[in-house]
């Protein structure tokens, strides 16, 4: 499906031996070392002939393109290639991290390294690794020359933002932690010094109206000293923007356990009261029965909710069924996994699994597998092992890490092993906190919301969602909001 609309514009000279040879919206740039072309991305598919045009209305020929270098993989700036490829025998470079992309329409020559140059006749082009907007986005860095004078053009391959969105990260099975590589990238990226900025979308560098000025301009458009900093600054507060939007327009309201505060909690009376309060997610815990059945309760005893003595683990299902949970007058079975699924996987609301003996992660991984459910579903713990062995098992699903505290150890190990979402307790939330857990990547969940105080506090503070008992009561918050 295509989302965009573009026109072949009519091909220019920016500065030097720097030409721009894209459309009105996919960058592809030219540089005439004297010892044949490079060009700096292509763009997508379709935009092969325009370029091949393009070069043409400069005088040029494809067949003399020698290198073809890719900011990124995505389809807007690598797709073309194949084709000029086919017609030039250009030499391509690519970060490894991003081939998954080229969809197989080529395989790059050389896989982009961070400090790799490229040299070619007059021109000496350096890379660095800028990841963010995908893994493998680079920034380029070379000398051009105008008028005897020597100034440094630079592109940072990566600055779209829209593609660290929870759900296109969440769609394409890519981490948050993409944000926080984001933020570090524009950090680094500041120290350079950038005379002449190229943007890898004509819109970032408003290339099209200096191109326009140039034809009467007495000094070059394209040279812009003070541009590269601030953009760095600019793409930051964007991020922390999106950020925060995407917090409260994505907000998860969670039922816990069900509207477990007027219902026997973990049944399907709780759970469709929850819903119907308003909540839009739910969060359940999963144990296995003596035979290996995933059922959905909470305690380590059975006491508690049902005067049953023993554990779920010391009954078979067969046997487990038939005990209520009760809450006052109210009383309901204890359900399988399956059967929650069944009921409510196809609704469109967030599910928090959370996996309370050891071993249940397969059981749960392979439930959310066989339902479809992986892009609304995170499976958390408080056992740590348990959520890395999940990891291992199902790398491809959302894991949350329920924790007391939240020290710079745990946030380093969650980062290390890739678990994003962050559940600290209620209690410790700051909104000072959200805000530089969000940009180290974490979605941030509360969990422990006892009072409305609480989870008033918790919501101003910008958390993704929350657990509540009383649905009904954060539904009333978030519609005032
Ligand atoms: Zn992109």
């Amino acid at each position: 499906m295509k989302t965009y609309v573009q026109n072949q514009v009519k091909p220019f000279r920016m500065i030097g031996n720097i030409y721009y040879v894209g459309t009105d919206k996919f960058s592809c740039h030219m540089i005439d070392t004297g010892e044949g072309l490079i060009l700096i991305d292509t763009g997508a598919e379709e935009n092969a002939p325009m370029i091949v045009d393009s070069l043409s209305q400069l005088g040029y020929d494809v067949a003399d393109v020698k290198y073809i270098v890719h900011s990124h993989g995505h389809f807007d700036h690598s797709h073309a290639t194949a084709e000029i490829v086919r017609l030039s025998g250009a030499k391509t470079w690519l970060h490894k991290d991003d081939v998954q992309y080229l969809k197989g329409l080529f395989v790059p020559d050389h896989y982009t390294e961070h400090g790799d140059v490229l040299t070619l006749g007059n021109t000496r082009i350096e890379f660095i690794h800028a990841p963010g907007h995908t893994l493998g986005t680079v920034a380029f860095f070379f000398d051009v020359e105008e008028n005897g004078v020597t100034y440094r053009a630079g592109m940072f391959g990566g600055a779209g933002v829209n593609q660290l969105k929870k759900g296109f990260l969440r769609r394409y099975g890519l981490s948050y932690f993409l944000r926080d590589m984001f933020f570090k990238t524009l950090e680094m990226l500041k120290n350079y010094q950038v005379d002449v900025p190229l943007g890898n979308h004509p819109y970032h560098t408003h290339t099209l109206k200096k191109a326009a000025l140039a034809e009467t301009a007495e000094t070059n458009p394209f040279i812009d000293p003070q541009w590269w900093a601030p953009f760095m600054d600019k793409l930051g507060a964007k991020l922390r923007e999106v950020l925060k939007e995407e917090a409260k327009e994505k907000f998860v309201n969670y039922a816990h356990r069900g509207a477990s505060q007027y219902a026997p909690e973990n049944t399907i009376m709780a759970f469709d009261l929850g819903l119907s309060m308003g909540a839009n997610g739910i969060e359940t815990d999963i144990q296995l029965t003596k035979d290996g059945v995933p059922v959905l309760f909470h305690d380590n005893t059975l006491a508690r909710m049902t005067g049953k003595e023993g554990s779920v683990a010391d009954y078979t299902y067969e046997e487990l069924r038939w005990f209520w949970v009760e809450k006052g007058i109210l009383r309901d079975r204890i359900p399988t996994l399956q059967a929650f699924l069944e009921r409510y996987a196809d609704k469109d609301i967030t599910f928090a699994l959370e996996l309370k003996t050891p071993g249940t992660y397969k059981a749960v991984a392979d439930a959310v597998r066989s339902f479809g459910i992986r892009l609304k579903t995170v499976v958390t713990s408080f056992n740590y092992e348990e959520l890395l062995a999940l990891r291992a098992y199902a790398p491809e699903l959302s894991a949350g890490y329920l924790t007391k505290t939240t020290d710079e150890e745990i946030l380093e190990n969650m980062r290390r092993d890739g678990i994003d979402e962050l559940c600290p307790k209620a209690e410790e939330i700051t909104a000072e906190k959200v805000d530089a857990w969000h940009e180290m990547g974490f979605n941030v969940r509360a969990w422990g919301v006892a009072d409305t105080a609480l989870m008033e506090r918790a919501y101003t503070a910008g958390v993704n969602g929350m657990t509540v008992n009383f649905p009904d009561e954060l539904t009333a918050l978030t519609k005032e909001n």
